[in-house]
């Protein structure tokens, strides 16, 4: 193989999901089968994309301005904050057309082990935001899973204290499930029926 698809080949290969065997078959694409306008169009978003992103000052969703379009949007109930493990999970409850509070995404679920700790899921910016925007109501949407759970605990520990209720996405996504893969019926009564946390 040449050099440049073997390199190629190995970078495409580190993405999440892709393996060695379509790492190969995505590189030869790019060479034998697609356009060159659309190579370079694919090179250049991937070229620009770090820089043109950035996580939202409010709420660390991912945007292109400081506010993201959900932040910035007036109809939007800001009192109440979904706090989501990722962008995906964000996406899943946005199409569900379950819920029209504002959110918080903490990109990752409490794992000590794999060095993702408190500062990393950002919930003392949380818990500053609540105090400051007056949020009445915080659902922690982390997926029911010994992560999800414990990181649930932290959300709640760090919002100890503060007038506001605190709820817990209802069961009906199975335990170890992924909010993302959800439907939107069963997010929709996930969202009706939330628990209070103790
Ligand atoms: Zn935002």
């Amino acid at each position: 193989m040449s050099e440049a698809l073997r390199q190629l080949s190995d970078l495409l290969g580190r993405l999440p999901g892709i393996g060695r065997r379509n790492a190969q078959r995505l590189s030869f694409h790019l060479v034998l089968r697609s356009d060159d306008a659309y190579v370079q169009a694919l090179a250049q978003a991937i070229g620009s994309v770090r820089s043109r992103v950035q996580r939202c000052s409010v709420c660390r969703n991912l945007c292109e301005q400081e506010l993201c379009e959900i932040c910035s949007d007036p109809r939007r109930d800001h009192a109440r904050v979904c706090v989501v493990a990722s962008v995906p999970d964000l996406w899943a409850v946005e199409e569900s057309h379950a819920y029209r509070g504002a959110y918080f995404v903490l990109h990752g679920l409490l794992a000590p082990l794999e060095g993702l700790g408190p500062d990393d899921l950002g919930v003392d910016h949380l818990r500053q935001r609540v105090e400051r925007d007056e949020v009445q109501e915080v659902i922690v949407a982390t997926r029911p899973s010994l992560e999800g759970e414990a990181t649930a605990s932290l959300v709640r520990t760090t919002l100890a204290g503060l007038p506001l209720r605190m709820t817990r996405l209802a069961s009906g996504i199975s335990y170890g499930g992924e909010l993302e893969f959800a439907d939107s019926m069963t997010l929709s009564r996930a969202f009706a029926d939330r628990k209070e946390m103790s």
